[in-house]
């Protein structure tokens, strides 16, 4: 048995409003004057929740204390330090504007918020971190559109990229096509949740209709072999977040989570913590999770090289990140 602490890690599906944890979800509502329910700290998950409805009506809740670039600064730094302390040296973080402008902050405002914390934990840490505008689904089209559109006229050296995020089974993935063909037009790099709440099909109008190169999730193509053998053939990689799964009742337990079959079908897969407080999930416990389905440490080291490699991060930081690997 190796340790999972020596292996360098990589993360590269992880919502940055929801990396927010207890401490700094009661210091920034003390902050910003925001009531609480008491009823969201939970004992089995730092927060509480019942399904999925209600996870993303606590999801919302939770990240509604976040209300100024100073807030993200501080998330964004102390989700870093911590990935720091696992060893981890590249996180590539969703960000919502969505949620950023809710909260009266401007586009431009909250990622320097971000990108300061960024670059301050690159000096303290060595941490490299980059991030991925998310569109959330559920708001709808347009909604998605606008947030794509802000994306293209404003870029900035810490975006690389834009996702698909929210209620994947009600908004699926033809009401979006018109904005991924503008994104792929414009060369942004795109990665969609598919097949964690829907099957093979929705997996497979995702990958057809969206120029994703990767997937979030992605892990109910299992159900599917010539599916499997098309993520393969086109080189797409799963963003995969076991404990998130099981969490939500996706699948029962790890030895019936689908990741490991997927990795020794020859499927590139990544693991990740999606949003770690939410389900007690951590980066370090993702690869512990790999390492106890079997994984040896060379076999871990290659979801790491996986996530760098298919990162949206440029060629030079990413260059640099892999012969650290070797
Ligand atoms: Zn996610």
């Amino acid at each position: 048995m190796n340790s999972t602490n020596q292996i360098q890690k990589a993360e590269i599906h992880v919502h940055l409003e929801a990396t927010i944890t207890p401490d700094l979800c009661r210091k920034f509502a003390h902050r910003n004057k925001v009531d609480l329910p008491k009823d969201i700290f939970g004992n089995k998950y730092a927060y509480e929740w019942w399904d999925f409805y209600d996870f993303i009506k606590k999801y919302d809740l939770v990240t509604s204390v976040i209300h100024t670039p100073e807030d993200y600064r501080e998330l964004t730094y102390a989700y870093l330090k911590e990935c720091a302390s696992y060893n981890v040296i590249y996180v590539e973080a969703m960000v919502s504007s969505t949620h950023a402008k809710l909260k009266g902050m401007t586009y431009d405002s909250f990622i320097e918020g971000v990108y300061d914390a960024s670059k301050q934990a690159e000096k303290d840490f060595g941490i490299v971190s980059r991030y991925i505008m998310n569109g959330i689904r559920h708001l709808g089209a347009d909604s998605v559109h606008n947030t794509a559109v802000e994306v293209i006229k404003n870029p900035h050296p810490c975006l690389v990229g834009f996702g698909l995020a929210g209620d994947e089974l009600h908004f699926p993935p033809n009401l979006f096509v018109k904005t991924f063909d503008m994104l792929k037009a414009e060369n942004i790099p795109i990665t969609v949740h598919a097949g964690e709440w829907d099957g093979p099909e929705n997996i497979r109008n995702a990958i057809n209709l969206l120029h994703p190169t990767r997937l979030g999730h992605g892990v109910r193509s299992i159900e599917d072999p010539e599916l499997v053998k098309e993520i393969i053939d086109k080189d797409i990689i799963l963003e995969t977040c076991p404990t998130s799964n099981i969490a939500t009742k996706i699948y029962e337990d790890y030895k019936s989570h689908p990741v490991k079959s997927l990795f020794d079908q020859g499927v590139k897969v990544t693991v990740n913590s999606d949003d770690p407080p939410f389900f007690n999930a951590t980066i370090q416990g993702e690869y512990k999770v790999m390492d106890d389905l079997g994984l040896n440490e060379k076999e871990l080291t290659s979801l790491t090289h996986n996530a760098i490699k298919y990162s949206f991060c440029d060629e030079e930081n990413k260059n640099k990140l892999l012969a650290k690997l070797n």
